[in-house]
């Protein structure tokens, strides 16, 4: 399983369609500070479902849809679309290339499909968790996160190690059933 590409529209400072095409193996993106790096990996949280504004460095959700810049207006959408791998059925669906998408309108409402079907949050948070992405996981290493692991509760750091260890989800499935 690897991650194919990632297509942006309307994303922070990423206003024009933007795909980036990825090899397996490691990437590296460089570029001058405020060009958009950040914002690149806050497109690949953001698509797996994440509903904390602070991962994606903003106040609050809607910041996320490209604001303006010099002459060009504000939009009302943005949109990110990852396209996965799974030629060795990595994820629990029978495709060989699974598509995520995600969209969020000024009013604060998201859509979510999966290979272009419309879907929940839900069904994406389960697509994704048993490959250690998706929200709640922590296969993305922001700055600051070593401290934070390194300075948290001892119940902060278990939960590490229960998603780690691939049971995060049956506890969030118990949890869901409890509530019912
Ligand atoms: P550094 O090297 O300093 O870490 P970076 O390449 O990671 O920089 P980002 O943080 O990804 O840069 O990008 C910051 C830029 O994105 C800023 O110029 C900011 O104005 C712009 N930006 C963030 N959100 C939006 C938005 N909603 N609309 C328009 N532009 C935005
Ligand atoms: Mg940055």
């Amino acid at each position: 399983m690897y991650l194919k590409s990632l297509a942006l529209r309307g994303f922070k400072s990423f206003a024009d369609s933007t795909r980036l095409d990825f090899e397996p193996g490691i990437t590296v993106i460089v570029g001058p500070n405020g060009s958009g790096k950040s914002n690149i990996v806050d497109a690949l949280t953001w698509s797996m479902g994440t509903r904390s504004a602070k991962d994606l460095r903003g106040g609050s959700m809607s910041d996320v849809i490209f604001a303006g810049a010099g002459s060009r207006k504000a939009m009302g959408r943005a949109s990110v679309e990852i396209t996965i791998d799974n030629s060795d059925d990595s994820l629990p669906i029978e495709f060989t290339e699974v598509t995520v998408g995600r969209a969020m309108f000024a009013t604060g409402e998201n859509a979510y499909t999966i290979n272009d079907v419309e879907c929940r949050q839900l069904d994406v948070a389960e697509l994704l968790s048993d490959t250690g992405l998706g929200r709640e996981t922590h296969t993305i290493v922001g700055q600051g996160r070593i401290d934070a692991v390194l300075n948290a509760r001892p119940e902060e750091r278990r939960a590490f190690i229960e998603e780690a260890a691939g049971i995060l989800k049956h506890r969030r499935r118990k949890e869901r059933a409890l509530r019912k």
